[in-house]
């Protein structure tokens, strides 16, 4: 036998045991956001690579360290996307979606790629999912933003849900406040890690999302961003705090939550249950009021999360839901006559009756397929021979029940 290849690392074949569950949960997500008048955006997988560094930031673990990024046949710096929050707000500025309304609200489902080391909920490729919407710089739509990822996973009856919540404010009235960490940290310059030292000088709010036990302790007592914010962005906080109070949607201020990217600005936001070890986070989102600028459209308040699907997945190992879905009915057929006449009656029940009908390809004995009936849990077995043919009748057996009755051919469609 030849060498066979294998997956890339980190990337993960969905076999059909699982592959229900996404099937599922991909369904219930597009339902769920269209609840809220939410429109679905599919974007290529691709982009330029300029659109991620302009974005993310060049300071940030996803720009320096994990991208696939190449230089194509035609010299173009190409990379698969590490998000989508980029590719959406590319896509609302090149079809000038601003023009059309003021008010956009968009989701999407799918594949992101990021050069991480793996781990039980960390993948270098996955799938995430998340809303985006335009226009609105109030803090209702803060709200709204929180509220909709909230709610997705209690309504999938994921337990312990943690949703943490702060404000970095604007980007002016962050300013005092990185100055104030730099000094802060730089009194513990020589003990802290190559990477924070670098984050020390290119981008300290950086080290906050540090997972050193050492520097989590010195974060323990550096200053909060809440202190140096302005009147308007606090006042924006509280709104949207008393907006989720009435929602009944608990969550906990985290003064030292700022979220890896760049862009964000006031609201940012993640929910975690502790279910899932140290890849904990099921989604994280906030608002980006000046990204839509910086990427060459105009100023545009906007507001979003993003999700991972793989650790929704693996939460759900925790509830009760049943994804299988398993046949209606499993036609047992003996010889090539019977067999062509089961495929005809099969498609007649599932395109009239929208039933799982299964039919035995493999030209096996009664009591084998019989057995492939018992194995997929199917509702009904259907049994077809030359004799029935010519007495143009079928046995059905109810396998749950274990009763079994003749019934004409042309009778079968009405009995289901
Ligand atoms: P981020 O864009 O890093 O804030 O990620 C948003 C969400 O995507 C996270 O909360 C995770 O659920 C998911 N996610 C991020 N990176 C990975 C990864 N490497 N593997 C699986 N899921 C991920």
């Amino acid at each position: 036998m030849k060498e066979f290849i294998r997956n890339i690392k980190g990337t993960k074949d969905i076999l059909p045991e699982e592959s229900s569950i996404w099937i599922y949960l991909e369904n219930y997500i597009h339902q769920f956001f269209a609840k809220f008048g939410y429109k679905k955006i599919l974007l290529p997988s691709f982009e330029n690579t300029d659109l991620f560094l302009r974005s993310i930031g060049k300071e940030t673990d996803i720009v320096s360290k994990e991208m696939y990024s190449w230089i194509d046949q035609g010299n173009n710096n190409l990379t698969l996307r590490p998000e989508l929050t980029a590719s959406v707000v590319r896509a609302y500025i090149q079809h000038q979606l601003g023009k059309q309304q003021k008010n956009h609200k968009l989701y999407y489902i799918g594949s992101s790629y990021r050069r991480e080391r793996p781990q039980k909920g960390r993948f270098r490729q996955f799938k995430q999912f998340g809303i985006e919407a335009f226009g609105s710089e109030f803090p209702e739509q803060d709200a709204e933003i929180i509220s909709i990822a909230y709610l997705l996973y209690d309504s999938l009856g994921i337990k312990n849900l943690n949703l943490r919540i702060n404000s970095i404010g604007s980007r002016e009235s962050r300013l005092e406040y990185i100055k104030k960490l730099k000094e802060y940290f730089s009194k513990y310059e020589n003990e802290l890690t190559s990477t924070s030292k670098q984050r020390l000088i290119a981008n300290p709010l950086r080290i906050l999302d540090t997972k050193v036990d050492f520097e989590i302790e010195l974060v323990k007592t550096a200053p909060k961003i809440i202190d140096y914010i302005s009147d308007d962005d606090k006042q924006h906080f509280e709104e949207m705090m008393i907006i989720l109070d009435n929602l009944n949607i608990p969550y906990i201020i985290d003064d030292y939550l700022v979220r890896g990217l760049d862009y964000y600005s006031r609201t940012v936001f993640e929910i975690q249950t502790n279910s899932l070890g140290s890849q904990n986070a099921l989604c994280g989102g906030g608002r980006y009021d000046y990204l839509v600028e910086e990427l060459g459209g105009n100023h545009t308040p906007a507001i979003g999360f993003a999700a991972g699907l793989e650790r929704l997945i693996l939460a759900m190992d925790n509830t009760n839901h049943q994804f299988i879905c398993n046949p209606d009915i499993y036609i047992i057929s003996m010889g090539d006559k019977a067999l062509k006449k089961s495929f005809k009656i099969a498609n007649d029940l599932r395109i009239t009756k929208d039933l799982i009908v299964i039919n035995d390809t493999l030209k096996r004995s009664l009591k084998a397929q019989i057995k492939d009936a018992n194995r997929l849990k199917a509702r009904y077995s259907i049994i077809i021979g030359e004799e029935e043919i010519n007495k143009n009748i079928v046995s059905i057996k109810n396998m749950e029940t274990g009763n079994q009755e003749e019934l004409s051919i042309d009778k079968i469609i009405d009995y289901f």
